[in-house]
């Protein structure tokens, strides 16, 4: 029957066709050293447009008709409208029957890297356009092409003449050009922009199958170079398994004048420290490849909520982590980030996403929407998911999709409305909170039975939600899953056993996107940062250079938007309050007594000259160290530590630090600094498991199969 559903509707489906795109041909000359750049661009309307459209351009750039019948006219006085540039509109009538025009421009294009600040001061650089002799950028928003305002999707065939020594980069195909010294890149599938990337690059060569793999380094490095080679290879193969056919014909790794992580079609844009680190390979790069098939293959309708960073990140970054069983931990971790950072002030439904721009929005934007493409999966199988992925990206590459698209295809490949499952995760803010209580055992004729009440306590209309609960019983190794329905507040649930049940617990490997309870998770940076108010302790005994330093740290911290962050000495201070965060600076700072109590019970001790976490020694004179725990009178605020014998090490432990988030302490060696510790404290006591036997149990989950298989693609250094 669903075979013959979708036979039916593939009938009524009308591809947007090619030649529904504005088709650009273009002749650009960049001249770096004078930040120039000189155009001729030819524009072919399709059919179904009007003669009459307006466009903008960068307002350094001055458009003149060089072809065709057809007419130009300024029409505003230079405002700039929501752009990052500077630009001008105007309109371009087409004579009668014409369909194209020729418009040549000049002028130049540099806007210098920008540093901008994120909570806690997380740093990042950005240029909405730049010609320099490092290189170019160029995309949409620089407006160094005529950017039609109805929003057309487009096509391009550009020529590209550069200094010598000098490659480009865009989307689509590079086209042989013998006997000429340009370069050419044409792509003929609807693109929402055009991209222009060149340097003095050192290029690298591959091939995944009929896709071509490039590497564009700017310091010649073929041990790199293959590293990405390598790893470009197995991912095209595996994604193309799971998803579809690569909708591109190359995908190239770029490495950029300053540090970025972008995701362009058929291209990703890396800063040269990322693009370096052993890491990124195995993280933020099968997750800028992943983005050719969600959000630049299947485009995204952004007033409808951008879902394609959430399904990204699935099916990158979490299916790595399944792929090491380490799945619950990483959706933990999104978790964790929507509890420290996300209240009733700054939540939205995912239908508002655009884009990140705080802790907040990611936790949102890409963590909820990525545990709803989880409980998705968890609700339809493997397969059926599988199978919905594969249709949604074959009905909709090169074209938009929104929450409502995505909701008609996995409906469709269900069998079954799914109205309810995406309006209360992509409409509503906030999440369920979950509880249990008078759970008990009892003993029956065939075994055992185990009773008790699952409540949801957030505000609000209840979520329907199929809960899994896992038991643990004596003589087997592994504990057994169980569903529980829950789409009222409070529902009974009874489950039968045969062997004697040890231990409970409510959604152990985080299935579910709620409301974490603070016990669930330990104390962790994340949540030390994530706090509207923080109170920094300066050690007052410290030499004034050293307490320079800290305040230093701690000032640059009151850079962020998102925090209210406060200095003060210890010897300013009586006690410490509970109802904000507190980060006590400094060896010797008058409240570290407060922190070695709130640690009691964890692998901590005080050593002589320093302290042992985890079995690791950090010396006062050698190491940073920074360790988290909870205020005693208000489990939702922190109490952190931060100390270091060498203040050169502290400018970097506060660039790398909310890097570390989901960690509860760290130890760090030299001005680097390097990291040699990091670890998270144990939960003790989650409100949602129960007891039976009065000794304490562990649940241990059986294995799960990650949803694809990456052979060779796991053993990521971390
Ligand atoms: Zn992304």
């Amino acid at each position: 029957m669903r075979h013959l559903i979708r036979f039916l509707y593939v009938l009524f489906f009308v591809p947007q066709a090619i030649g529904d795109t504005v088709h650009y041909t273009m002749d650009i000359d960049i001249q770096p050293a004078d930040h120039r750049l000189e155009a001729r661009v030819r524009l072919k309307l399709p059919p179904t447009m009007p003669a009459s459209l307006v466009f903008r351009l960068h307002a350094e750039l001055e458009p003149v008709i060089t072809g065709g019948q057809a007419i130009l006219e300024h029409i505003d006085a230079g405002e700039t409208g929501d752009s990052h540039v500077p630009t001008r509109s105007y309109r371009l009538k087409l004579g009668n029957g014409q369909r194209e025009a020729e418009i040549s421009y000049s002028g130049t294009i540099y806007h210098p890297i920008k540093n901008l600040a994120d909570n806690y001061a997380r740093r990042f650089d950005v240029s909405p356009g730049l010609i320099d002799t490092d290189g170019v950028f160029l995309a949409g928003s620089s407006y160094w092409y005529p950017v039609i305002q109805q929003e057309r999707p487009v096509s391009f065939d550009m020529s590209i003449s550069l200094p010598e020594k000098w490659h480009s980069v865009s989307q689509g195909r590079r086209a042989d050009t013998h006997n000429t010294a340009a370069q050419r890149w044409t792509e003929q599938h609807p693109q929402n922009q055009i991209y222009l990337i060149a340097a003095p690059f050192t290029e690298y060569k591959g091939t995944a199958g009929t896709v071509d793999t490039l590497v564009f380094l700017r310091q010649p490095d073929q041990a790199l170079a293959d590293r990405y080679l390598g790893v470009t290879e197995h991912y095209l193969q595996m994604y193309e398994g799971l998803i579809g056919e690569y909708p591109y014909s190359k995908f190239a790794l770029v490495e950029n004048f300053w540090e970025t992580g972008y995701g362009m079609p058929s291209f990703t844009l890396l800063g040269p420290r990322v693009i370096r680190l052993p890491f990124i390979p195995y993280t933020s790069y099968p997750h800028e490849i992943v983005h050719n098939w969600w959000g630049n293959g299947v485009y995204v309708d952004y007033a409808n909520g951008n879902w394609s960073e959430g399904l990204t990140s699935y099916l990158a970054d979490h299916l790595l982590k399944e792929n090491r069983g380490e799945g619950a931990d990483y959706r933990r971790a999104a978790l964790q980030k929507y509890a420290d950072f996300v209240d009733g002030n700054n939540d939205f439904p995912l239908t508002e996403f655009r884009g990140r721009h705080n802790s907040a929005t990611e936790a949102v934007g890409y963590g909820k929407t990525m545990m709803v493409f989880h409980m998705l999966r968890r609700m339809l199988g493997d397969e059926q998911f599988t199978e919905g992925l594969r249709l949604l990206y074959a009905d909709y590459r090169f074209r938009n999709a929104g929450w409502a698209e995505i909701a008609r295809t996995f409906a469709r490949v269900a069998g079954q409305p799914l109205d309810t499952f995406f309006s209360q995760w992509t409409t509503r803010t906030g999440g369920p909170r979950l509880q249990i209580t008078e759970v008990s055992v009892d003993k029956t004729a065939s075994g055992y039975r185990v009773t008790g009440l699952l409540h949801q306590t957030q505000s609000g209309r209840p979520y329907a939600l199929s809960v899994p609960i896992a038991l643990q019983s004596e003589g087997h190794e592994q504990a057994v899953w169980r569903e529980v329905k829950l789409t009222q507040e409070t529902s009974e649930f009874s489950l039968a056993l045969h062997a004697r049940p040890l231990r409970l617990a409510v959604d152990p490997a985080f299935d579910l996107f709620r409301r974490l309870h603070r016990q669930e998770v330990p104390p962790a940076i994340s949540q030390a940062m994530g706090d509207k108010k923080v109170l920094v302790v300066l050690p007052s005994s410290a030499p004034e250079r050293v307490l320079t330093a800290y305040r230093q740290l701690g000032k640059s911290w009151q850079g962020g938007r998102d925090s209210d962050v406060e200095l003060i000495r210890d010897d300013e201070l009586v006690t410490l309050p509970d109802d904000r965060t507190i980060w006590l600076f400094g060896w010797n700072n008058r409240f570290r007594k407060a922190m070695d109590k709130a640690l009691e019970g964890y692998d901590y001790a005080l050593a002589d000259g320093g302290v042992t976490i985890d079995g690791q020694a950090l010396d006062q004179s050698e190491h940073a160290v920074v360790a988290v725990a909870r205020q005693s009178g208000d489990s939702e605020h922190a109490l952190a530590w931060l100390a270091s014998g060498n203040t050169a090490a502290l400018p970097g432990l506060a660039r790398k630090l909310p890097h570390y988030g989901k960690y509860s302490y760290l130890g760090f060696d030299g001005e680097a600094p390097d990291n040699i510790l990091k670890g998270q404290w144990p939960t003790v006591s989650s409100p949602l498991t129960a007891e039976f036997t009065g000794s304490p149990a562990t649940i241990v989950l059986p294995p799960r199969k990650p949803l694809a298989q990456m052979p060779g693609l796991t053993a990521a250094p971390e």
